[in-house]
Order: structure tokens, then sequence, then C-alpha cells
């Protein structure tokens, strides 16, 4: 992990402003979902991506009733309706 170069400080609400250079770079528009990581004493932010409930693969992923299912565990599904 290394520095973007960049101190912020954090308002009275917890918000903290990222420079639109980082995110121009990583893609993150004004609305996108962005998930929160924490590992040891770093937090770190990465644009969200939906994973299966069931496998946790990012491959493939459908909404299925306001869950995200892979094309593997879907077809895994199908099976045991035959
Ligand atoms: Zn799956």
């Amino acid at each position: 992990m290394k520095p973007a170069g960049v101190v912020r400080k954090v308002d009275q609400l917890g918000r903290i402003v990222l420079p639109k250079s980082l995110r121009k770079r990583y893609l993150m528009n004004e609305g996108d979902p962005v998930e929160i990581f924490v590992q040891g004493d770093h937090i770190i932010l990465e644009r969200y991506r939906p994973k299966c409930v069931f496998c946790g693969s990012m491959a493939e992923v459908s909404e299925f009733k306001e869950r995200y299912v892979c094309g593997v565990c879907l077809e895994e599904m199908a099976v045991l309706q035959q």
C-alpha cells in the first residue's frame, strides 16, 4: 500500500472528500456505492461490486429478489428443480 500524497481532514459528520484526481482514476462517480473494509489499522475504500450471497463470487452476478446470485449457483439451483 502506498500513500496517495493527499491529506484531508474529517468533517463534523465524519465525511472526507476524495480528490477529483482519485475519483477519476478509480472511476468513482457521484452516487456510486463504495464498500468500506478494515485491515489492521487501515480503512480501505473500494467501488462496490455485488457478490453472490451463496459463494461470494463477483463473476456473472444477477440480482434476484434484492439479492445477488452468480451464474454457477443459479445453475446448481436449477438442477435442484429437476
Ligand atoms: Zn455463487
